[in-house]
C-alpha cells in the first residue's frame, strides 16, 4: 500500500489542506515542493511512492516535472489541477501518470475502511 507521498503545489493553502487530508488518512507526506524544479530535487532525495502534482507552477510546470521524474525515477504522479487541456491529456499517456483530481477537491472518507 502506498504510504509515502510528496505534495507539489504552489498555492500554500491548498498544499496545507491536502497535507492534513493525507495525514488524516494514514499517508506520510515525506516532502513538499512549490515548483517543478524543487519537486525533481526532492523526488530524488526522498523517493516518495506517489506524487500529487499541481500543473501550473513557477519555474517548471507540473507536466514537465512529471515527465523528468518519470524518465529518471518512474514514480507515479497524480495531478491535482484546475487545468484540463489537451496538453494534459497528452501527458496522461506517460506510463507513470495515474490521472488527475480537479480542484477544488474534497475529502471522501472510506466508510468501509474505518
Ligand atoms: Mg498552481
Amino acid at each position: 500500500m502506498t504510504r509515502k507521498v510528496m505534495i507539489v503545489e504552489d498555492e500554500s493553502l491548498i498544499a496545507i489542506d491536502l497535507k492534513f487530508m493525507l495525514e488524516d488518512n494514514g499517508y506520510e507526506v515525506v516532502a513538499q515542493a512549490n515548483n517543478g524544479e524543487t519537486a525533481i530535487e526532492l523526488a530524488f532525495l526522498h523517493k516518495p511512492q506517489l506524487i500529487l502534482m499541481d500543473i501550473k507552477m513557477p519555474k517548471l510546470d507540473g507536466l514537465k516535472a512529471s515527465k523528468i521524474i518519470e524518465q529518471q525515477l518512474g514514480i507515479p504522479v497524480l495531478f491535482i489541477s484546475a487545468y484540463s487541456e489537451k496538453e494534459l491529456l497528452l501527458y496522461m499517456k506517460q506510463d507513470n501518470i495515474l490521472g488527475y483530481v480537479m480542484k477544488p477537491f474534497s475529502e471522501k472518507k472510506c466508510v468501509a475502511c474505518a
